[in-house]
C-alpha cells in the first residue's frame, strides 16, 4: 500500500514529503491508520545522524495513536475501527529469555529487537516509523488504548516518554517513602514527574530552566531545583533513592551520585550524541552508589502503565503540530523549549 510520509533524505537535509510501501496485513497483522505521532528527542538525533547507523531516508515517529483499519485472520485482540497504539519496537526475536519475559526491549536475538524505525537494532532492513499516514504492525506489538477521544493527542507520548519513565521507576522501586529525583523536565521528564508522583514518590525535578520551576510543581512535583545552582543541590546531598536522568547532552554526573543515599541509583536513560564526562569513583564506592541505564519498556508493562495512566487521567502536556512544521519543532526542542511534548496532527498529511 502506498503511504503518505514525511522523510529526511539525509542528516543534513530537512523533512519533506515522500512515499512509502506499507505491506498488506499478514494473518497476525493490524494494519493502523495513524491519528497522531510524538516526537521525541531520538527521532531528532536519528534523523540528524547524531547516533551511528541511521539508513536514509528516515521516516521517524515511535508515539503512535490510530485506529485498526483492518486485521489479518489470525488476529484475536483488535478488530477494525478499535483506537491502538504503537511504541519503539514492531518486532523481536520471541524466543529469547528476555522476549520470554516480556523484556522484548532486551532481545538476544541475532539483531535485537525491530525498533519501530531505522530497522533492528543490530541492522536489517530499513523500517519507517510514524510519521507517516498508515502502518501494519504485527499484534503483539500493538497495545490497547482505553484514554477517551479527547484525550488521545496526550496519549500518544506515552508510548516512549511514558514508558521509558515508567519502567525503571518500577523496577528501581518508586513508590510511597522513597524519594526520587527527575533531571530534564522535557518530554520524558515531565512524565517522569508525573508517574513518579501518581506512584506516591516524594518528587523531585531538576532543570535547567528557571521558567520551568511553577510548571514542574504542577506537574507533580514536590519540589524543584536548578541544577545550576550549587547550594540548591548542597541541600539534598545523600538524600535520593533513586535519580533518572533524561537529558539528551551530555553533562557532568557527579552533580547527581553526590545526591544518592547509600545504595541509591542514578538511572541513565537520555542517550546523548558525546559521552558523558568519566564518574568519579570516590563517591560511588564510599556509598555503595550505582550508576545503571534503562532502554524503553517491554510490552506486558507498556500495557500496564497505558492502563495505569487511563485510569488516573494521565496524559502528557503537549503542543499539537502540523506534519509540515516538524524542523520548527526540532530547532525549539533543541532549545529545551517545549512545553512538553510536540504531537503531530497526522491529518495534516492528507
Ligand atoms: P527533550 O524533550 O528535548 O528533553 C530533554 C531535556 O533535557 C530538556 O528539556 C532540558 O530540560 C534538558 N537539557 C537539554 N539540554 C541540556 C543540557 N545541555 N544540559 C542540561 N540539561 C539539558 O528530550 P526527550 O524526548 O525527553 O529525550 C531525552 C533523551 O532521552 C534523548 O537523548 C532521547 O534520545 C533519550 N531517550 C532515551 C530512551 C531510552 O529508552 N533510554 C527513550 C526515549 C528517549 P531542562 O530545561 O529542564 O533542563
Ligand atoms: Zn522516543
Ligand atoms: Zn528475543
Amino acid at each position: 500500500m502506498q503511504t503518505r510520509a514525511f522523510a529526511v533524505q539525509s542528516a543534513t537535509t530537512v523533512f519533506g514529503p515522500h512515499t512509502i510501501e506499507r505491506r498488506a496485513p499478514g494473518p497476525k497483522d493490524v494494519a493502523i491508520e495513524v491519528l497522531y505521532c510524538g516526537v521525541c528527542h531520538s527521532d531528532l538525533h536519528t534523523a540528524r545522524g547524531e547516533w551511528a547507523g541511521t539508513q536514509y531516508p528516515c521516516v521517524p515517529g515511535h508515539e503512535i495513536i490510530g485506529k485498526v483499519m483492518a486485521v489479518g485472520k489470525e488476529v484475536s485482540r483488535f478488530k477494525p475501527g478499535q483506537t491502538v497504539g504503537v511504541g519503539c519496537m514492531v518486532d523481536s526475536c520471541r524466543s529469547c529469555a528476555s522476549c520470554h519475559d516480556g523484556l522484548e526491549q532486551y532481545c538476544d536475538g541475532p539483531v535485537s529487537f525491530t525498533s519501530t524505525y531505522n530497522g533492528p537494532v543490530g541492522g536489517g532492513p530499513n523500517t519507517f516509523g510514524g510519521y507517516s499516514a498508515a502502518i501494519t504492525v504485527d499484534e503483539h506489538f500493538v497495545l490497547s488504548i482505553r484514554h477517551g477521544e479527547n484525550d488521545l493527542a496526550g496519549a500518544a507520548p506515552l508510548l516512549c516518554a511514558g514508558i521509558t519513565t515508567w519502567s525503571p521507576l518500577r523496577h528501581w522501586g518508586a513508590g510511597p517513602g522513597k524519594k526520587v529525583g527527575i533531571v530534564g523536565i522535557g518530554g520524558l521528564g515531565h512524565m517522569g514527574v508525573k508517574l513518579s508522583h501518581a506512584l506516591g514518590a516524594h518528587t523531585v525535578a531538576f532543570t535547567t530552566s528557571p521558567s520551568k520551576v511553577d510548571e514542574a510543581k504542577a506537574l507533580g512535583a514536590d519540589e524543584v531545583v536548578i541544577s545550576k545552582d550549587e547550594a540548591q543541590m548542597k541541600r539534598h546531598q545523600g538524600s535520593f533513592d533513586m535519580i533518572l536522568d533524561t537529558v539528551a547532552a551530555s553533562h557532568d554526573l557527579d552533580a547527581f551520585t553526590a545526591l544518592l543515599k547509600r545504595d541509591g541509583t542514578l538511572v541513565l536513560v537520555g542517550g546523548p550524541p558525546t559521552p558523558h564526562p568519566s564518574p568519579a569513583v570516590h563517591p560511588l564506592v564510599f556509598k555503595r552508589r550505582a550508576i545503571a541505564g534503562s532502554l524503553i519498556g517491554g510490552i506486558p508493562e507498556t500495557q500496564e502503565m497505558l492502563d495505569f495512566c487511563a485510569k488516573h487521567g494521565i496524559t502528557s502536556d503537549i503542543e499539537m503540530i502540523k506534519m509540515q512544521d516538524i524542523e520548527a519543532a526540532y530547532a525549539r526542542m533543541l532549545k529545551s523549549d517545549v512545553k512538553y511534548r510536540f504531537v503531530i496532527d497526522m491529518g495534516s498529511l492528507k
